[in-house]
Order: structure tokens, then C-alpha cells, then sequence
């Protein structure tokens, strides 16, 4: 199985075009040890050529030029695209919006949970893709689907919220039900797996069974601590308020994951705000020697 990170930042992706940080400021100027990150989505295939995206970021134009392997192939015609899915983990801007830029009548399945489903069918700017040449399939959490391929596909509820704009007047937080979905993706084949995890407010028990002994996780990575945007005079809320749990702390990744013995462990959906983005910094070195890995775009992991 081939796994690349397209894209290893959080939604805005980094610099973010509206910010002023010291991590974007300094991107932005080229200051050595930052760079640059589009927002979160990953390509997975079983053997180089049928890709399944999991989550299109609304960066997937250029993440698709930078990605040689999911250019047509010149023995398939004058239209043709080697992504034969798309796997959405919720209805953030940042993981649904690329479904517009794919718009250009070449088929591909698109899977989500039913929540996403409505929401996508209730705004009827998403018709672009129209349902005869891009199915909607409705992902039922611990029910396998085999994709184009033969890599198999998994949908399980992990604790988060709603997505922004579906929120109502309290958010509902620490849920569990289809709001918030990880993914795993298997290779019947190999045996190979790995769990995508890119928005997760709290490692609960069951999410640790999950996880347990995994060959490899790629997890939320969105903060280094809860109040850092509050810190930095960004933003009034916390991470648990936006559903996305910290790395550092008590009730952090970092400790949750302490006793779970998984074998390779990479933070993907980094906000800009986040101090492990710096090369230098103590958090970074804090994370790595936990035994954490930083994604960056165009990371090729093979399993
Ligand atoms: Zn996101
Ligand atoms: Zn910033």
C-alpha cells in the first residue's frame, strides 16, 4: 500500500492566507526550518495506479499538480483520472470543498457518512458533481467497502463535533455518532493497514482498542496545546471548543497514545499556529522524541 500526504495543514493551510503569525509571517518571508503546507488530505492505492482520496482539500488543484501519480495516464484517452474515490472524514470547508474543483465529468464513488451526505445534498452547488458519474455512497461506521482497486475501506465514529456551519445554537461536543468519522484502510492483500484520524476531540476507550498495536496512525494534529490560538490572540477558542484535542498535556495525543504500542505515529492536519511547525523548536523536539513524526506534503509512506 501507497500512502502520500498531499497535504499536511490544518483548514487555512500555512501560511494561512488571512495571517499574520509568527509561523506564517516567517513562511511567508522563506525564513529557514518552516515551510510551506496545504491543507489536509491524503492519496492512498493498493499499486500505483487506482488512488482513493481521503478527504479534497480546496488546495486539491495544486496537490494534484504536485502529484505526478495522479495525472492521467496518456494509454486511458484524452479524459481520464487515475482517483477512482474520495472518502470524506466530516463536512469541514477544509476536507469537502475540493469535490467542486473534480467536477469535470470523470467518474469517481464518493463516500460519506449520511450526515455529510445531507449536507452536501442540501447545498445544491455540489450538483456540479453530477450523481451518475459520481455516486454518493453512504459509509456506515464498521461496515467495509471494497473500492475500486481492492483496498477496503472503513468508517468508525471518533468523539468531535459538527462542522461549523452546521452548527446550532450549543454545540454538541464529545459525540458520538457519524459528525465525525475516522477512516481505516486495508489491503486484503498485504494485510497492510492505516487509520486516518484527522479531527478528534478526546482518545476515548473505544477509539484505543482501535488503535491498539497499529502499524501506522496518522492523527489529528491540529494544536500543540488548547489555548495556543487564545494565546497568540488568533482566535477565542480552544481546541476542544473546535473538536480537535492537543498534542501536549495530560489529556493530550501524546500521552493517549502512550500505552497504545502503535508503530509509527504521524501528526497530519497541523494548524499554522502550531510551534512543532518551526524545525528548532522545543515542542517539535518534545514530539519527536515521543516518538511522533511531523507530516509534510508529499510524504510517501509504503506499507
Ligand atoms: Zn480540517
Ligand atoms: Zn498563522
Amino acid at each position: 500500500m501507497i500512502i502520500k500526504v498531499l497535504g499536511s495543514a490544518a483548514g487555512g493551510g500555512f501560511p494561512q492566507a488571512n495571517c499574520n503569525c509568527r509561523n506564517c509571517a516567517d513562511v511567508r518571508q522563506g525564513r529557514p526550518g518552516v515551510q510551506a503546507r496545504t491543507q489536509s488530505s491524503l492519496a492512498v492505492s493498493q499499486d500505483g495506479r487506482d488512488w482513493v482520496l481521503l478527504n479534497a482539500s480546496p488546495d486539491i488543484r495544486q496537490q494534484m499538480s504536485q502529484t505526478p501519480e495522479l495525472a492521467p495516464r496518456p494509454e486511458d484517452g484524452l479524459r481520464s483520472s487515475p482517483i477512482k474515490a474520495v472518502a470524506v472524514t466530516n463536512g469541514d470547508v477544509d476536507h469537502v470543498a475540493g469535490l467542486l474543483s473534480l467536477r469535470e465529468g470523470v467518474p469517481f464513488a464518493l463516500y460519506a457518512s449520511p450526515t455529510v451526505l445531507d449536507a452536501l445534498a442540501a447545498n445544491s452547488i455540489f450538483n456540479v458533481l453530477d450523481p451518475k458519474i459520481v455516486p454518493r455512497v453512504a459509509m456506515t461506521t464498521g461496515v467495509q467497502i471494497e473500492l475500486a482497486g481492492g483496498l477496503l475501506l472503513e468508517a468508525f465514529a471518533v468523539p468531535g463535533k459538527v462542522a461549523l456551519y452546521l452548527e446550532k445554537a450549543a454545540p454538541d461536543l464529545g459525540t458520538r455518532d457519524d459528525d465525525t468519522i475516522g477512516l481505516t484502510i486495508s489491503d486484503p492483500t498485504s494485510g497492510a493497514r492505516v487509520h486516518y484520524i484527522p479531527g478528534c476531540a478526546e482518545v476515548d476507550a473505544m477509539l484505543a482498542e482501535r488503535l491498539r498495536g497499529a502499524q501506522l496512525v496518522l492523527f489529528d494534529g491540529t494544536l500543540y496545546t488548547d489555548q495556543e490560538m487564545i494565546a497568540q490572540g488568533l482566535s477565542s477558542k480552544t481546541g476542544k471548543r473546535m473538536g480537535h484535542i492537543s498534542m501536549a498535556g495530560a489529556d493530550g495525543s501524546i500521552a493517549a497514545f502512550d500505552r497504545l504500542d502503535v508503530k509509527r505515529r504521524i501528526y497530519v492536519h497541523i494548524n499554522n499556529s502550531n510551534p512543532v511547525l518551526r524545525d528548532d523548536s522545543l515542542e517539535r523536539a518534545h514530539v519527536e522524541r515521543a516518538g511522533w513524526e511531523i507530516a509534510f506534503d508529499g510524504m510517501e509512506i509504503r506499507l
